[in-house]
């Protein structure tokens, strides 16, 4: 059994050891058996979405996001098959906004989003950030996660897009709303860093198991 991961732009965003979440994926669909590479898609590499079973896409600092934004554009068409298609997608943080509409950075400079997913983010007054240890509720097994977060931007969901998680302690996409995150399919979004899987096993089970079950559709 293969299994393919792509650590999407992996040389630019990947703070907070954002790494570690491909890791503990990596460590867990070993012991159910996979056999796993690993592959980093970077700036002008092509994105085959018929190739991989779980792509990750981490956080990184605003200039990184800046960079990251000129390239996107050319993988937009093969996100969005890999997305509907139930790939399974991780993004955290940088990762999560670039996903969405657009991003204001600390300096108000507008960073273009990908535009597949109905949500926006801001920046905070006074280049303000959101700072510390956050617990959520999953918005659909109710399961508790531990994380980290650290970011200027805040996120507003629209169009009822359902969120990853409530929160329960910390601040989450804004701060006010209390949602965290975004689910759409097999695809999260979200501002835990931890990195997430290290820290919430049973996170990674629920990943997973989607594994599985789209191991077993392929055949
Ligand atoms: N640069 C973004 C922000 O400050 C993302 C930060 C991150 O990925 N940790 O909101």
């Amino acid at each position: 059994m293969k299994l393919n991961i792509c650590h999407l732009y992996g040389n630019l965003l990947n703070t907070y050891g954002d790494i570690g979440n491909i890791m503990a994926l990596k460590y867990h669909a070993q012991k159910r058996g996979y056999d796993v590479k690993v592959d980093t898609v970077s700036l002008k590499d092509d994105f085959n979405p018929d190739k991989y079973d779980f792509v990750f896409f981490g956080g990184g600092q605003d200039y990184e996001q800046s960079i990251v934004e000129k390239d996107l554009e050319s993988k937009k068409d093969k996100l969005v098959k890999y997305i509907e298609n139930d790939g399974l997608m991780l993004a955290v943080c940088g990762g999560y906004q670039l996903l969405g509409q657009y991003y204001f950075d600390a300096y108000n400079k507008k960073i273009e989003g990908l535009g597949i997913f109905p949500y926006y983010t801001e920046n905070q007054k006074n280049k303000n950030r959101f700072i510390g240890n956050i617990q959520i509720e999953d918005y659909r097994s109710h399961q508790i996660y531990n994380g980290f977060e650290n970011h200027g931007g805040i996120t507003y969901l629209k169009d009822n897009l359902e969120p990853f998680g409530l929160v329960v302690t910390g601040n989450g996409n804004n701060g006010e709303d209390k949602t965290e995150g975004f689910r759409y399919k097999n695809t999260f979004g979200t501002y835990l860093h931890g990195p997430l899987l290290p820290r919430n096993e049973n996170l990674c089970e629920i990943f997973l198991d989607i594994i599985d079950m789209n191991y077993r559709n392929k055949k």
